[in-house]
């Protein structure tokens, strides 16, 4: 949709809620848009938000995925390690703490919440907004999660959890291998359902809040 038409539409609104631009805080009316449009700021031609109905249908079951992709991820071994003559199995949380033992608590730390703590807990928070929303209900302390996903997803980005798991696999290269198993697939498929995700804005399950009559 051209700028201008898009703007046109945000303008005209249908509904009272206001959108600001995020360049040149230019305020329209929320406008309802077709599928797959998307409007666009008059003044700077930036985008302002877009039909979000599609993404949102889709988060519950995308979520849930990616929690059983997680718990997958990390329940198989996805290095194999030789400490003290053993040979070991070990998942990302046990090579988290093998470089914690090998004096890298910094990357240890860093690659734990990287790959462990902000994905699963973005993940967790979703769980808590969505499973109440299919059922039309507000969450209690709804707008705090929002802002806590919208705080937490810099660092929940599937740029930051790659670099994570590659740091951790280059870290420990001396004294591990990776094992091509269920885990590294599982991560591989986590990564792609991470990037179907993140690209839905949180901030838009307000007006999916607000669009959620009894049925
Ligand atoms: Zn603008």
């Amino acid at each position: 949709m051209p700028p201008s038409a898009a703007a046109e539409l945000a303008a005209s609104g249908t509904t009272n809620a206001l959108v600001a631009c995020h360049y040149c805080d230019a305020l329209y009316q929320r406008a309802a848009l077709a599928p797959g449009e998307r409007a666009c700021c008059l003044r700077c031609g930036s985008p302002l938000y877009q039909d979000s109905r599609r993404a949102y249908r889709r988060q519950l079951p995308l979520t849930l995925t990616a929690l059983i992709l997680f718990l997958i991820s990390n329940a198989y071994p996805i290095v194999a390690m030789d400490l003290q003559g053993v040979r070991t199995h070990t998942t990302l949380l046990g090579a988290v703490e093998a470089l914690y033992a090998d004096h890298m608590e910094l990357v240890a730390f860093l690659v734990f919440a990287t790959t462990i703590l902000f994905p699963l807990t973005e993940l967790l928070m979703m769980c808590y907004l969505l499973v109440p929303m299919t059922r039309h209900r507000m969450p209690a302390g709804f707008e705090r999660i929002v802002r806590g996903i919208c705080q937490t997803r810099p660092w929940g980005m599937i740029e930051v959890f790659m670099i994570g798991v590659l740091v951790t696999l280059v870290k420990l290269s001396s004294m591990a291998e990776v094992l091509p198993g269920v885990a590294l697939w599982s991560f591989g498929a986590l990564v792609v359902v991470l990037a179907a995700l993140l690209s839905f804005d949180p901030r838009d399950l307000w007006q999916h809040l607000d669009e959620a009559p009894a049925p």
